[in-house]
């Protein structure tokens, strides 16, 4: 299923930082975001979203948890403690399947949690849920 029209527009105002380690996560990511007409940005690990997310603080982070330099749990309790940064919604990514880090996503400020592996689509679906709510796939206004 294509987003549509409608969909890619009400996107094209909003920048997603997608923090992941993962070169092929990273891209697949990427790629379906752009696709449903989101402007994406690409950090590499928590150190480096926290210096991106002052510069130009985006409208929702997708935090993989499980990250080099500093890890998204540190990242996300780091942001969120910044007054520009701490509405900015961020979604878990995690490959973990413990339930305690669900729990430590959550008390580390996290605003929701995606379980990888996961289609490219529910994640496009969830970012469209979290900035407009709804599914995404109804028609807007
Ligand atoms: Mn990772």
């Amino acid at each position: 299923m294509s987003p549509t029209e409608e969909q890619k527009k009400r996107n094209a105002d909003l920048a997603v930082l997608l923090v992941e380690d993962n070169l092929h996560n990273r891209r697949i990511f990427s790629g379906i975001l752009k696709h449903f007409g989101f402007r994406v940005s690409e950090a590499e690990d928590g150190e480096q979203a926290l210096e991106m997310v002052q510069v130009d603080p985006p409208d929702l982070i997708l935090m993989d948890l499980s990250l080099p330099v500093m890890d998204g749990w540190e990242a996300t309790r780091r942001i969120k403690a910044l007054d520009a940064c701490k509405d900015i919604p961020v979604l878990a990514l995690t490959a973990h399947a413990m339930s305690g880090d669900r729990e430590r996503a959550l008390d580390a400020g996290c605003d929701g949690y995606l379980s990888k592996p996961i289609s490219p689509k529910a994640v496009a679906t969830e970012v469209e849920r979290v900035l407009h709510g709804g599914d995404g796939s109804e028609a807007p206004g």
